[in-house]
């Protein structure tokens, strides 16, 4: 049957682009392409349940552990983000949170294009900076992501704290680095994102240390050890830790909040200093979170909106209507 046909030649496909990505720093179609397919691929495999496969892309968080640097199990499984692609799959996203929590309030965020990151501090001190991976297994990058100058070594707070964030490479420092690659004759880095995950793997630290790399905490992951209610709450305390939180946030009440917000953002992609691929919405308070728990991949209480790919259409216009 063509369909089941094409199940196999979709995993086969993604499977491929997956390395190429993750692992080689070296995509080879747009993340808009790679999205189709995977969309393509949930689809069908949700019309043919028989063809379910516990190793489909569709079925893992996404990421590759290395060689190279040593492993580390996360503690708390590190997910990533179910994707809504319009305002009508934003509305499901919201009634499915809202059959279980009427009275929800969202905290709408900036996707960056970057890698996510954790960090771990005891009694105060940086101890360890481990990738997202699999998921499951990441790896120890700490001194790599030492060389990051905002990264505090010391934080004002007892016991043990895990942030997580995304590690990214701001636009300035992304074009410097390609015209130094391009002086010295080296491959470029396909975009901002590859050049951060490279640069984070990078064996020898003064390399990434050179790279100009940055970071945005999104993150509390023991905030309510802590004594933190709510995400905002949480997110407000990172940053009074001198951790770097993007104040580029609004608290929303409903979906019509959520995308007046998101039109906002879009209008002024272009201006930012960092690349962003969306937005994430997250339940704000933590106990809603945990009500809300998860799915083997990604957690209910949030999602990422992703871009749609407006800029090449648009540069193709602009040459279309000037021509
Ligand atoms: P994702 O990019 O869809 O979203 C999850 C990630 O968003 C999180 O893990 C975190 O790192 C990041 N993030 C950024 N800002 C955040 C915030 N404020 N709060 C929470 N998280 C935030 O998922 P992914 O698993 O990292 O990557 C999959 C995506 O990678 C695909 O959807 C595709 O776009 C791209 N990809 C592209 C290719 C290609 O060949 N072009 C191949 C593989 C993957």
């Amino acid at each position: 049957m063509e369909e089941v046909k094409r199940i196999e030649e979709l995993r086969t496909l993604l499977e491929k682009l997956s390395y190429e990505y993750y692992v080689l720093d070296h995509p080879s179609v747009s993340d808009q392409e790679y999205d189709r397919y995977m969309q393509e691929l949930i689809a069908l495999e949700q019309k043919h349940p028989e063809c379910y496969d516990a190793n489909s892309p569709t079925q893992r968080v996404g990421g590759a552990v290395l060689e190279g640097f040593e492993k580390v199990e996360h503690r708390r499984m590190m997910l990533s983000l179910g994707n809504v692609f319009n305002y009508e799959e934003l509305v499901a996203f919201d009634e499915r949170v809202r059959a279980l929590e009427p009275d929800v309030r969202y905290v709408v965020e900036l996707k960056i294009d970057g890698l996510a990151m954790s960090l771990i501090y005891r009694d105060g001190r940086f101890v360890q900076a481990v990738t997202r991976g699999d998921g499951t297994i990441g790896e120890d990058v700490t001194s790599n992501i030492k060389t990051i100058p905002s990264i505090p070594m010391r934080i004002d707070e007892p016991g043990e704290v895990e942030v997580r964030g995304e590690v990214y490479m701001p636009k300035a420092s992304f074009r410097r680095l390609n015209s130094e690659r391009e002086a010295n004759g080296e491959e470029l880095f396909a975009n901002p994102r590859n050049a951060a995950a490279g640069s984070v793997r990078q064996l020898d630290s003064t390399v990434c240390a050179k790279r100009g790399l940055d970071a945005f905490w999104y993150y509390f992951v023991n905030a309510q050890e802590h004594g933190i209610h709510s995400h905002e709450e949480a997110l407000e305390e990172l940053s009074r830790l001198h951790l770097r939180v993007n104040p580029l946030r609004r608290c929303c009440n409903n979906v019509d909040e959520i995308w007046a917000f998101i039109e906002e953002i879009s209008a002024r992609r272009h201006e930012l200093p960092y690349e962003i691929d969306g937005m994430v919405i997250k339940v704000d308070d933590l106990n809603a979170q945990t009500r809300l728990g998860t799915t083997v991949k990604v957690p209910r209480w949030a999602t990422a909106y992703k871009f749609p790919a407006e800029e090449v259409t648009t540069r193709l216009l602009d040459i279309v209507l000037t021509v």
